[in-house]
């Protein structure tokens, strides 16, 4: 498969930025101030950052056991996204319910989208999946395994039937890989060259850095970089993210202690009448509130009536009417957030 005639001729007819780094021992050539900051004097920020961030993909690559030029970083993985489809353009597929980004920012591009909705698992409907594929064609194909907000990871066996099916992009979103347990796709970079996973620190701990990846074949990487802006990743997210990946232990140990109290929190959530939790491989759990009509009106006004009053008693979720009625999301806290998490959902209940 030639994956440059995968992007649009306006991308494919464009070369990616670059900006050249001349060694010098007076730098005066970039329009950059000459004074730092005291505070910040570990990362010279008066300088631009490094535009291709090459120590902290080097990390990345030893991390995720690929070589660099399989790498690309973003302001977040919503930077990649939109630049996946700004490279591609669509149609683009993606099950429905899913993050919310893929459709949002399909649109903003003018982009069409083309919505799959789950099997009763949650699991990809891969006979609907395969009929787009072969009528419509998608460009773009996004899969978030595990899936936000569902929260499972989709079968192994349909992700890469979709894979093998699709003349287009497949984009294995795993932003929540580090909680699933399960590493199964990273390996398969470089026998399909379709294939983009997306990472993220973002749910690791460092939200507030925007640092995301992509790792995909080398020609695929070299289209998106084109439409890249150059410095996309400030300086101090590099510097900081990359201390963040040479202090593996820490970031694994807080992997861990979320994992352990996502299962302590399904089951004391299995345990509560009146809910009906799903299982999770992400941070975070979807539960149904059940409500007293067996309606979607009624179903709706329970799931309000339930996040209402847990914000009353200062407990912020994420209220899921709308993309899936009578639903809320639970992000996993530290112990004793959802040790009063629990307490006060029974009380409302
Ligand atoms: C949160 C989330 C993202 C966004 O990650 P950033 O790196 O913070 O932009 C991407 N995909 C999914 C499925 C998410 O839930």
């Amino acid at each position: 498969m030639d994956m440059r005639r995968l992007a649009k001729p306006n991308i494919r007819a464009l070369k990616a930025y670059r900006a050249e780094e001349i060694p010098c021992r007076i730098k005066l050539d970039a329009n950059e101030s000459p004074y730092g900051f005291s505070a910040l004097r570990s990362v010279p920020v008066n300088r631009y950052p490094d535009p291709e961030a090459k120590t902290l993909r080097g990390l990345v690559a030893r991390e995720f056991r690929v070589r660099p030029g399989n790498i690309l970083h973003g302001n977040g993985s919503d930077e990649l996204i939109y630049n996946l489809i700004a490279t591609f353009g669509g149609p683009a597929a993606y099950p429905v319910p899913t993050f919310s980004m893929y459709g949002i920012l399909s649109q903003a591009l003018n982009e069409a989208k083309i919505e799959i909705p789950l099997d009763e698992r949650f699991d990809l409907d891969t006979e609907r999946f395969m009929e787009v594929i072969k009528k419509q064609k998608p460009k773009l194909i996004f899969l978030s395994s595990p899936n936000n907000p569902t929260g499972n990871r989709f079968s192994s066996d349909r992700i890469r039937e979709i894979i093998r099916a699709s003349k287009g992009v497949v984009v294995v979103d795993e932003a929540y890989q580090p909680f699933s347990g399960r590493n199964e796709f990273l390996p398969l970079i470089g026998k399909h060259r379709n294939l983009v996973i997306l990472r993220t620190l973002s749910k690791i701990g460092l939200a507030g850095l925007r640092v995301g990846f992509m790792v995909a074949d080398p020609a695929v990487i070299n289209e998106v970089n084109k439409v890249r802006l150059p410095f996309n990743l400030n300086s101090l997210s590099q510097h900081a993210a990359a201390e963040a990946l040479k202090n593996r232990e820490q970031m694994h140990s807080h992997i861990r202690s979320v994992v352990s109290e996502r299962k302590r929190l399904l089951r004391e959530m299995k345990k509560t009448e009146g809910i009906e939790p799903y299982p999770s491989q992400a941070n975070f759990i979807l539960f149904k509130i059940r409500g007293a009509a067996k309606s979607v009106s009624g179903n709706r006004k329970a799931a309000d009536r339930i996040y209402e009053g847990l914000l009353r008693k200062g407990i912020l979720v994420r209220n899921m009417n709308g993309i899936f009625d009578g639903c809320l999301r639970v992000t996993v806290g530290r112990p004793a957030e959802n040790t009063a998490f629990l307490k006060a959902l029974r009380q409302l209940l």
